[in-house]
């Protein structure tokens, strides 16, 4: 038994000191990325639950790495948080959102709102209302088109502060909404102080719908309270038909997932949606 714990205890360091080099290497590779802009975005529609209409988009960060080829956002994200990159790489993503929110105008596609992703970090940043108000003067987007995913995680730091610049962030006409909701800690009575438009429903409450009874019953009581705080509700995950149709009968305003389309590469956006919704 001894020597079963030795070999354990060996295991382990061995694995703790393979994933220390692993993320050092991550990190060095992660820092050429940054210079070499082997960063690309793609965009995932938001569908009106009611109608079928497109409303917008999330915007995804996408990594092609040389040699390992895709990495996905949840493995490289958290390292750029821990080491502050995330927030010239943030302002580089809504860089590239403006620009497409021109672009979008452009062809025709006049009421669409890009959704982007906030980390704690790139929220705390005490230059973020400076650069976002500079940003949408330089391209002369409308504050309107650009919409900021908090999670609860930013929302349970310092609650003044948060509450500050959040409303800060909404004079510039931005919405803000909140990211896999039903996953973290926010309060309701915080909910209520805020200045939010929407709430995103975590998709995990959605893939245990069809088995799980209470995770549906948590989805319905979700929308019915954000409706009574006038709060619009974004389903994610949404890969059946049948969820969608559970969603519509519950009234959901949004909704996003495999079923309604994949994220798609910047490049093939403006035909992919040409071809696929109606202006
Ligand atoms: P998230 O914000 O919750 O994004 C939704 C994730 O669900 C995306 O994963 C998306 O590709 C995936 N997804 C969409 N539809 C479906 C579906 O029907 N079924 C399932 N199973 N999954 C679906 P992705 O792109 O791998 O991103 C993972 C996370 O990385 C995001 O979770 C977000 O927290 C973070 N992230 C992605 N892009 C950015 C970014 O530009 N900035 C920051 N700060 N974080 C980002
Ligand atoms: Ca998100
Ligand atoms: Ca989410
Ligand atoms: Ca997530």
């Amino acid at each position: 038994a001894k020597q079963n714990g030795g070999n354990g205890a060996q295991a382990y360091n061995l694995d703790m000191y393979q994933r220390v080099r692993q993320r050092v290497g991550l990190e060095q590779d992660l820092t050429l990325a940054l210079a070499q802009q082997q960063f690309s975005l793609s965009f995932q529609p938001q569908m009106e639950v009611s109608s079928g209409k497109l409303v917008g988009f999330e915007a995804l960060i996408r990594w092609k790495h040389p040699e390992r080829g895709h990495v996905p956002p949840d493995h490289f994200i958290p390292v750029l948080e821990q080491n502050r990159q995330i927030i010239p790489l943030g302002y580089w993503i809504i860089e590239r959102c403006l620009q497409l929110s021109l672009s979008l105008q452009y062809a025709g596609w006049h009421d669409l709102r890009i959704a982007i992703n906030l980390s704690a970090e790139q929220f705390s940043d005490p230059e973020l209302f400076n650069r976002l108000t500079a940003l949408l003067q330089q391209y002369e987007v409308d504050g309107r088109f650009i919409e900021l995913e908090l999670t609860e995680r930013t929302l349970v730091q310092d609650i003044d502060c948060m509450l500050q610049r959040m409303q800060q962030i909404k004079t510039l006409g931005v919405h803000l909404a909140i990211d896999d909701f039903g996953t973290g800690y926010s309060s309701l009575n915080y909910l209520k102080q805020m200045p939010m438009d929407s709430i995103k429903i975590d998709k995990s409450f959605l893939s245990g719908m069809l088995e799980n009874r209470a995770d549906g019953q948590i989805i319905t009581s979700i929308i019915a309270m954000m409706h009574q705080l006038e709060l619009q509700v974004v389903a994610e995950g949404v890969e059946t038909t049948q969820q969608l149709e559970f969603l519509r009968q519950h009234g959901c305003d949004m909704a996003q997932g495999y079923l309604i389309a994949r994220p798609i590469p910047q490049t093939e956006l403006l035909g992919y949606i040409e071809q696929h919704f109606t202006q």
